[in-house]
């Protein structure tokens, strides 16, 4: 994302590394995924208030889902409670389905790919556009922002994921201090915490017996649909984008 406007720097940084979760005082990753979103949420909407503080409030809204026309990454840890969170729907059975379909036709392609076929994420409605899943909705989800939505619409038009959106950079870096603090809490514990691809990491874990016991076990369940980063861009880094 490339970035312009007159948010003042927000530097949320510190209060999101106060706030990185300790998965270990959580007992199973899985388990802590809500209290870190919950936590995460709290700079974003701090981000929010910060933002419309300086005048340049976030555009984002209910039903603006330019966005969520991209490959969606996101830790393991994630995928285990959002096929949880599936499970426990009352249209579990059609959701899962969508999410298998959209497996097999796209999984092997790119956000850029997914951006300029207009390919939606298998958890949104197609009719609402609204996120179904929307309570365990991935960190990737919950740090996207934008103080003007008529770019994320352009660029879904013109399917240029180039296009520049004016963001505010906070929320990126919280998600980056996320990562690092659960890749860090990883290589101490002994499990991969390497992002995954949503729809090719939900089959895994639906599929796998025992997936996230094997997963802490150190197995590499999620081979086949690792993600480089959190989209299949280079996440975003501190100074890299600018409004924020
Ligand atoms: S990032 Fe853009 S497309 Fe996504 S919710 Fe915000 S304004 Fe809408
Ligand atoms: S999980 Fe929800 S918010 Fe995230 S891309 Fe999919 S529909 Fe959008």
């Amino acid at each position: 994302m490339g970035a312009s406007g007159n948010v003042p720097r927000l530097d949320l940084r510190d209060e999101a590394r106060a706030q990185a979760v300790d998965v270990k005082a959580a007992g199973r990753p899985a388990a802590c995924v809500p209290e870190m979103h919950a936590r995460f949420d709290h700079v974003a909407a701090e981000t929010a208030r910060r933002a419309a503080q300086g005048g340049r409030p976030l555009a984002c809204a209910m039903g603006c889902a330019s966005c969520c026309h991209s490959l969606v990454g996101m830790l393991p840890a994630e995928a285990f409670r959002l096929a949880a969170h599936v499970d426990g729907m009352a249209d579990a059975g059609a959701i899962k389905a969508r999410v298998r379909a959209h497996h097999a036709a796209h999984g092997a392609k790119g956000g850029a790919a997914r951006m300029r076929e207009r390919i939606p994420c298998p958890c949104l409605d197609p009719d609402t556009r609204l996120c179904r899943v929307h309570p365990a909705r991935p960190l990737t989800c919950r740090a996207m922002n934008a103080t003007d939505a008529a770019p994320c619409r352009r660029a879904l038009e013109t399917g240029d994921p180039a296009l520049p959106i004016p963001t505010v950079l906070a929320p990126h870096e919280a998600l980056q201090v996320q990562y690092d603090a659960h890749a860090a809490l990883g290589r101490r514990l002994g499990f991969d915490t390497r992002a995954v691809e949503l729809s090719g990491a939900l089959v895994v874990v639906w599929d796998t017996p025992e997936a996230e016991d094997r997963w802490q076990a150190g197995e590499d369940i999620f081979a086949g649909c690792r993600v480089a980063t959190i989209s299949d861009a280079p996440i975003p880094r501190f100074g890299a984008s600018e409004s924020g």
